[in-house]
């Protein structure tokens, strides 16, 4: 009757930079929080003073996300792609990237991961990727078929043990409040949001979702710590300095210390608000 949750990411980071405040709050609330990611990350960008290990950016980053993970509370799985870059990339024509993946071996793994682990909750990337990562797009696209496949006893009949139906299936995803602001505040000053990032590739404009598909607010501020730490450990990303500089600490504690999701399984309609991803969970039918 534990509770678990099954998170299936891209990049070894996106569990720290992204709902990792909302893993160690479940985590160290007594759920069992598995985390899946699907590359290596070996296409990422690389923090400065560390350009030396861009070779075996691999391996650093597995140290890295292994370290993360454990600061979480979680348990990690590894599902060894090879990465994939950004839009127009050329480490997106690799054969072995993890968008030329073969879809259904893919959706297999996944399908697998659901069996083994019996999650009741499952999280993964929206269908935008939060900022049209095509490598987490591919993460939405394998995890959501495999939710509703692993209770199939007619699909993937000889992965993992018996079928089984998880009861919730959420996208992380933000309400696009900030994005607006933040894109008049590029204007202002003189800023091309539609050409946005470090390689001009991502269009603010285009950010987030309207607030009234955003359906599960998780509040982690007594876990704002664990999230710095885990997100530290992540050193060849840039590691602890993804919070914003515009704001004092304890404004961003306060105020900021919330993963947003969008509720995909079962539907909820626009403007439904939730603070909790087991909220209506049955945990009495479940056998462990
Ligand atoms: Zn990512």
């Amino acid at each position: 009757m534990k509770k678990r949750l099954l998170a299936v990411l891209a990049h070894p980071d996106d569990e720290s930079f992204g709902p990792g405040g909302t893993f160690a709050r479940y985590a160290a609330e007594g759920t069992a929080v598995h985390i899946a990611i699907a590359t290596d990350g070996a296409a990422g960008s690389v923090a400065e003073g560390y350009e030396e290990v861009r070779d075996r950016l691999a391996e650093v980053r597995a140290q890295e996300l292994q370290a993360a993970v454990s600061i979480l509370g979680a348990q990690l799985h590894t599902m060894g792609y090879r990465d994939s870059g950004y839009i127009n990339d050329p480490a997106n024509q690799h054969p072995d990237a993890f968008i030329n993946a073969n879809e259904q071996e893919a959706i297999g793994r996944v399908v697998r991961l659901i069996r083994e682990i019996r999650p009741q909750v499952v999280v993964t990337h929206d269908e935008t990727g939060g900022y049209f990562h095509p490598d987490h797009i591919f993460c939405w696209k394998i995890a959501t078929p495999a939710f509703y496949a692993a209770a199939d006893p007619a699909q993937y009949p000889d992965i993992g043990p018996a079928p089984y139906q998880p009861q919730r299936l959420y996208y992380t995803a933000f309400p696009n409040t900030w994005v607006k602001l933040f894109t008049l505040l590029m204007r202002l000053r003189g800023q091309d949001p539609t050409r946005a990032g470090r390689n001009k590739d991502i269009n603010f404009t285009k950010l987030g979702l309207p607030s009234r598909k955003i359906h599960a607010r998780i509040n982690y501020r007594h876990y704002w710590e664990v999230k710095e730490a885990a997100s530290a450990k992540h050193s060849s990303q840039g590691g602890g300095t993804s919070r914003s500089r515009l704001f004092p600490v304890w404004l961003q504690r306060r105020f900021m210390a919330q993963d947003t999701f969008l509720r995909a399984h079962p539907p909820v309609p626009d403007g439904y608000r939730e603070s909790d991803l087991f909220v209506g969970v049955n945990l009495a039918t479940d056998r462990t």
